[in-house]
């Protein structure tokens, strides 16, 4: 079973969240201190076990057991939902090849309360979770973003906020509208609203307590006119690309139909094509 607990306010957490840990005979949890203070303010004791990314692995077989003899195993990560950029998912893996139900109490996620707080776009969405912090792979999540439709959903540390607030107004674009939510449900829970480059100066005088920062998606693309595509073509004739080429590149450049490219294309003079 995976319990949901608070991000920031312990109110936060659910009447079944409070009957599955005292009903748990075992909490698996990334760091027992922190959970020990949980469980404690809900008068609750309970037998804990370390589970993270490192001894995921080694703790589901002793889970399984316990699963084996009829006991009841909770996962709790330090806030939030487990799983969720936390420790979760292998052992949930495991568990169901071992042949058990893997079962939820929903509740708290920074993402989804991030997202529905920041007035952009909701109806779809994706979660990157923390960007890599340097190299390629930055840069391709950067590029993703930049050119992704959805709203992007980013976890990010308080002291690389004011980079990445960087490097993505670099990617996007600086007026791309995006929301920095700052210790959502906590006493100075504030959401900063603006374009990434207003938001990278906001950053730059330095950023405290646990933020996600939530981008709008990339505006939709101006519908091609015929002679955005008659220009296009003459471009890539005169680069020397074959008609059939030339067609094939500017109708998935501009997301129009081959028919009405190549149609168009009759009209434009192929002197310099190699076809
Ligand atoms: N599993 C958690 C969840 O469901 O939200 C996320 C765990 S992840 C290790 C921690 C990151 O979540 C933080 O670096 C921050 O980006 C985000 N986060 C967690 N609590 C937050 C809060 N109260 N306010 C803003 N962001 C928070």
């Amino acid at each position: 079973m995976l319990v949901a607990t608070p991000i920031g306010n312990l109110g936060d957490i659910s009447a079944r969240a409070i009957e599955e840990l005292e009903r748990a005979d075992l909490v698996c949890c990334e760091d027992t201190r922190r959970t020990g203070r949980l469980l404690s303010h809900l008068a609750i004791t309970a037998k804990m076990m370390r589970t993270d990314d490192h001894t995921e692995n080694d703790v589901a077989p002793k889970v399984i057991s316990l699963l084996e003899s009829g006991q009841r195993v909770v996962l709790v990560s330090d806030a939030g939902t487990p799983g969720v950029s936390d420790p979760g998912q292998r052992l949930v893996q495991l568990v169901i090849e071992a042949g058990f139900d893997v079962t939820t109490v929903p509740g708290p996620s920074a993402a989804l309360a991030a997202l529905v707080a920041s007035g952009l776009a909701t109806s779809r969405f994706v979660f990157e979770g923390f960007l890599d912090r340097k190299g390629g792979g930055r840069r391709d999540q950067l590029a993703d973003i930049a050119s992704q439709p959805r709203t992007s959903i980013i976890y990010e540390s308080p002291n690389r906020t004011a980079a990445t607030l960087r490097d993505l107004a670099e990617a996007c674009g600086p007026e791309r509208p995006a929301v920095v939510a700052r210790e959502l449900t906590k006493l100075h829970e504030e959401m900063v609203r603006g374009s990434l480059s207003e938001l990278a100066e906001w950053a730059d005088t330095g950023v405290r307590g646990e933020v996600v920062i939530v981008v709008s998606g990339c505006p939709p693309r101006a519908a091609a006119t015929d002679s955005d595509i008659i220009r296009a073509v003459g471009s890539e004739l005169h680069s020397g690309a074959s008609r059939r080429d030339a067609v094939a590149s500017v109708a998935s450049a501009l997301g129009v139909g081959r028919r009405r490219v190549y149609e168009l294309a009759l009209s434009v003079d192929d002197s310099s094509s190699n076809s």
